[in-house]
C-alpha cells in the first residue's frame, strides 16, 4: 500500500507517524517543496529575531524519516488525477498512490491592491520562503507597513521593529484582531504595542498603492503613507488552487470538503487534514481551523482513516496562547467577539464578565452560557489553560471560578491573586 502525503508539516507528519505505527510495511512518501524537515511555523518569528536557529524549531530529530522509512520527495504537486490515482509533480513526472493525504496548509491571502505584486517590496509571512525573502529585504532604518490586524500582523510588526525598522501597523477594523479580542482587550494590546514604538493605526483601510521609488499607500480618508516595504498579513487561504478542476471538491473559501469525521473527501482514497481542510466547528459552521494543535489532531485522525481505522475527529475545546511583544495572551473555550460568523452564538443565556487589573497591564474576560463558564480570554498574565479547560468541562459557575481563580495562575507561587473587584463589568450577551 503506497500512502502519499502532500505537505510535511504538522498535519502531514503526524498522519505519517500514525500510518507507520499501524502498518510496518506500508510505503509512505512525503511530498513538499518547503523545508526538508518539519518545523514549528509558529516559531519562525524567533528565527527572524535571531533568538533561535531554524534547526531549533524542528519538532522531530533529523533521523525521523530514515527511522520511520518515510520517503521524501522535494517537489510541488501541481495536480491530482483522481481517476488514475496519481499526483502530478511540478518538475515533471507523476507519483502513483493508493491513498493520498492532502495536508497542504495555508497560503497568504494576497493584497487586493493594483500593482501590489508588479515589483519588489511587498511581502507575506507564512512560508519559510516568505521568511527568507523578508529576512533579506528588511534592513534597520527602513520604513515598513504591516497591513492586517491579526496574530501574524502583530508578530511581523514585532520582528521588524526588533530589527530596527520604523513600523506602521495598519489595521482595517476598528480595533486589532477582532476575531479574538473585544474592544477593551484590543485597547490594551494597542497601547502596549505603541509603547514599544510601533505606529498602530486602527480603522486604517488601505485603498491604493503607488510605486514612485518608495511605496506609497493611500489610507481610507486619503492620507498617504510612504514606506520601503510592505508585509501583507490579512489572513490565510487554503493552499488548494492546484486542486481546481480535480475531483476533490472545495468549499466556497477553497477548503477541501471533508466528511465530518475526516474519514474521506469527495474523491475516493483522498483524505485531507490541517489548515486546508474544511471541518465542522462547535457552532455548526464549516470552515478550516488554521491552528497548530488542531492540524496535529486532524493529521492523526486522517492517518488513522487511511489505514482503515474508524475515526472520530471532534475538535477539542479551543485554547491558545501568544505574546504581543511581551504582553501575554491566553485563551480557552468559547469567547465570541466581533467576527460576524461568530456574532450569533447558539441560543441560551449568555453573559460576559470583564475586568482590568487595577495596577497591572492585564485583563480577564470570562464568558458564561446558562450560568456555566464556557470561555476565558486573558491579557498580561500567564494562566494555565489546562485548569481552565477542566473547569469548562466541569461546567463551573462564574462565582465558583472567581473563588478558585488563583488555582489557574500559571506562576501561582510568584503572583498575587488577580483581584475580583465589584466594579468589574458584567453584561448580557457573549
Ligand atoms: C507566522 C505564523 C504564526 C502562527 N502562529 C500560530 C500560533 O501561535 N498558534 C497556532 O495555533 N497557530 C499558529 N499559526 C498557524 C499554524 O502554523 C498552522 O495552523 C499550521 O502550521 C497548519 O499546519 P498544516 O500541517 O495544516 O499546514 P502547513 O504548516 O501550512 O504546511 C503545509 C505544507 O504543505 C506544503 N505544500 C502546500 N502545497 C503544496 C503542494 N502543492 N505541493 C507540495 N507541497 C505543498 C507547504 O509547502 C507546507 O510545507 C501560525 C502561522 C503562521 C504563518
Amino acid at each position: 500500500m503506497h500512502h502519499v502525503i502532500v505537505g510535511n508539516s504538522i498535519a502531514g507528519v503526524e498522519a505519517a507517524l500514525v500510518i507507520r505505527r499501524r502498518d510496518e510495511t506500508a510505503r509512505i512518501t512525503l511530498v513538499s517543496d518547503e523545508s526538508d524537515h518539519p518545523f514549528a511555523r509558529t516559531a519562525m518569528m524567533y528565527v527572524f529575531c535571531g533568538q533561535l536557529r531554524q534547526e531549533d524549531t524542528e519538532f522531530y530529530d533529523r533521523g525521523l524519516y530514515a527511522r520511520m522509512r518515510f520517503e521524501r520527495v522535494r517537489d510541488r504537486v501541481v495536480g491530482v488525477d483522481c481517476a488514475a490515482h496519481r499526483v502530478v509533480l511540478e518538475r515533471g513526472g507523476a507519483l502513483p498512490y493508493d491513498r493520498l493525504l492532502l495536508a497542504v496548509g495555508s497560503a497568504p491571502r494576497r493584497l487586493a491592491l493594483d500593482g501590489a505584486y508588479d515589483g519588489p517590496g511587498v511581502h507575506h509571512y507564512v512560508s519559510l520562503q516568505d521568511h527568507a525573502a523578508l529576512d533579506v529585504a528588511a534592513k534597520a532604518g527602513m520604513r515598513a507597513a504591516v497591513v492586517g490586524g491579526g496574530l501574524i500582523g502583530v508578530e511581523v510588526a514585532e520582528v521588524l521593529h526588533a530589527r530596527g525598522l520604523v513600523v506602521h501597523w495598519l489595521v482595517r477594523d476598528a480595533w486589532t484582531w477582532p476575531v479574538a479580542l473585544d474592544r477593551d482587550e484590543a485597547a490594551i494590546v494597542e497601547a502596549h504595542v505603541r509603547q514599544h514604538g510601533v505606529d498602530v493605526r486602527a480603522g486604517a483601510e488601505v485603498s491604493a498603492l503607488a510605486r514612485r521609488g518608495a511605496l506609497t499607500l493611500t489610507l481610507g480618508a486619503g492620507d498617504q503613507l510612504e514606506v520601503d516595504l510592505i508585509v501583507g498579513a490579512i489572513g490565510v487561504v487554503p493552499n488548494t488552487r492546484f486542486l481546481l478542476g480535480s475531483e476533490v471538491a472545495l468549499s466556497h473559501d477553497g477548503g477541501i470538503e471533508t466528511a465530518a469525521d475526516l474519514s474521506s473527501t469527495s474523491a475516493p482514497d483522498v483524505y485531507a487534514a490541517g489548515d486546508c481542510a474544511t471541518v465542522t466547528w462547535s457552532d455548526g459552521s464549516r470552515r478550516p481551523e488554521t491552528l497548530w494543535y488542531t492540524a496535529r489532531d486532524q493529521g492523526r485522525a486522517a492517518g488513522a482513516a487511511m489505514v482503515g481505522d474508524s475515526v472520530i475527529y471532534r475538535r477539542s475545546t479551543w485554547y491558545n496562547s501568544a505574546k504581543f511583544f511581551d504582553l501575554e495572551y491566553t485563551t480557552a473555550g468559547y469567547v465570541p467577539v466581533a467576527e460576524p460568523a461568530r456574532r450569533d452564538p447558539t441560543p441560551g443565556h449568555w453573559q460576559t464578565w470583564f475586568q482590568r487589573h487595577p495596577n497591572e497591564n492585564a485583563s480577564l474576560r470570562i464568558v458564561t452560557k446558562d450560568d456555566r463558564v464556557v470561555g476565558f480570554n486573558a491579557l498580561g498574565r500567564r494562566w494555565s489553560t489546562e485548569v481552565w479547560l477542566r473547569w469548562i468541562h466541569e461546567r463551573r459557575s462564574l462565582a465558583w471560578v472567581h473563588e478558585h481563580l488563583a488555582e489557574s495562575t500559571f506562576d501561582e507561587e510568584f503572583m498575587a491573586p488577580f483581584p475580583i473587584l465589584p466594579s468589574a463589568m458584567l453584561h448580557e450577551g457573549a
